[in-house]
């Protein structure tokens, strides 16, 4: 290549860099609740192995002696609509579809393929999507990658949303109105009003609600099934997404829905159509971590008793705390303060990132902590020394 055309993208890193705003991968192993990098251990208040579980040896030796050889399929060599379609998806599926109410369950590849493919697959002209403000980069690149017109209502603001929803609904050039939030939201640890939001949704014919449950399946309800299941909300919520990588300890996503909407996105999703599916091996760890957690209701009660200790201490020490989950933000504001205080916590040997704009509004950088099952109360406490 000509080095001219390297200077370019060089010149760029180097922008970043001055602004302390470089991304880089980092060497880890990860052990238990800790992480070593560059020879230091931390205890990991990065992760989002909520329960444990992608840590948890026994339990993946578990599945291997329970999963002979010929099982252990490393790769599905096509799209599940080809050859792909192997006999440990549709398991997957009827398990997900047998723990929420009998609705139809459909995987995908991952978190971002599902949110980048459901909504542009669903939506025409006559579309409008709604969606919080604080909604995840998937569903915005998902809202962008759509033919739809889409506004943003402030976060958390159903009253906004409604005054949106009053106007809008009455158009008649508008045919369906897609409402898009998450649960649990990834940056602030807050909460939407789940019950609230079905209920607004319930006064409109034309809407459908999409929920992403990306950080509150395995982590929220009795069984685990989310904050649907936690708040009694699973058949109201049209579109009911979530992903296994986080508390599921797996890789994927997936939709609960209307057989109708299931069979419409099998024919016109592009991620789902496009790209081979994922190995079965890793449904069948899915499966088999989806089918454990629903029993897990001390982890989730530990987690939730872990996550009020921390909210609490956060919020006697002055900051400001909006969380009620295990995702706890500390907002310091100023990005160079924020970054130096990270690091001062790594030195103390807890490892905590901090997040910047653009990734979080100006003036709002934070510390972000976020909580898994097997932290101890004495190292929450330890913790709240330093922060
Ligand atoms: C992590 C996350 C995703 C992406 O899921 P992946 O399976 O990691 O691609 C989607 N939505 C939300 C809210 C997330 O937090």
């Amino acid at each position: 290549m000509n080095t001219d055309l390297l200077d370019h993208f060089a010149q760029q890193l180097d922008v970043l860099k001055q602004n302390g705003n470089l991304r880089q991968f980092s060497a880890n192993v990860q052990q238990g609740r800790f992480i070593h990098i560059h020879e230091r251990q931390m205890l990991n208040l990065a992760s989002n192995d909520y329960l444990g579980l992608a840590s948890d040896l026994q339990l993946r030796e578990q599945f291997f002696d329970e999963t002979p050889v010929k099982q252990r399929a490393m790769s599905s060599s096509s799209s599940r609509l080809l050859t792909g379609n192997f006999p440990e998806f549709e398991q997957l599926e009827a398990s997900l579809s047998q723990a929420f109410a009998g609705r139809a369950a459909l995987l995908f590849n991952s978190g971002y393929h599902m949110n980048i493919g459901i909504l542009p697959a669903l939506v025409d002209a006559k579309t409008l999507i709604l969606a919080d403000k604080l909604v995840h980069a998937s569903m915005i690149d998902g809202m962008r990658l759509s033919s739809a017109k889409f506004l943003r209502y402030r976060h958390n603001d159903l009253a906004h949303l409604n005054a949106l929803l009053q106007k809008h609904h009455a158009d008649e050039s508008i045919e369906r109105i897609i409402v898009v939030t998450e649960s649990i939201f990834s940056m602030d640890g807050d909460e939407t009003d789940l019950a609230t939001l079905v209920q607004l949704k319930q006064q409109f014919s034309k809407v459908m609600l999409y929920v992403d449950e990306a950080h509150a399946i395995g982590v929220r309800g009795e069984r685990g099934l989310g904050c649907a299941e936690q708040y009694d909300v699973i058949e109201q919520i049209d579109l009911l997404v979530g992903t296994f990588g986080k508390a599921l300890a797996s890789v994927g996503g997936y939709l609960i829905c209307h057989p109708i909407i299931r069979d419409y996105l099998i024919n016109t999703m592009r991620p789902l159509i496009f790209s081979t599916a994922q190995a079965p091996i890793c449904m069948a760890w899915t499966n088999f971590i989806f089918q454990h957690t629903q029993s897990l209701k001390q982890s989730r009660t530990d987690l939730t008793a872990l996550s009020q200790r921390l909210q609490q201490g956060v919020r006697a020490k002055g900051f400001d705390c909006p969380s009620s989950s295990h995702i706890v933000p500390v907002i310091i504001g100023d990005s160079a303060k924020t970054v130096a205080k990270a690091q001062a916590l790594q030195n103390a040997g807890f490892y905590i990132m901090p997040v910047r704009p653009p990734t979080v509004p100006q003036q709002s950088a934070r510390l972000r902590v976020s909580l898994t099952a097997h932290i101890q109360a004495t190292e929450i406490d330890q913790l709240l020394q330093w922060v």
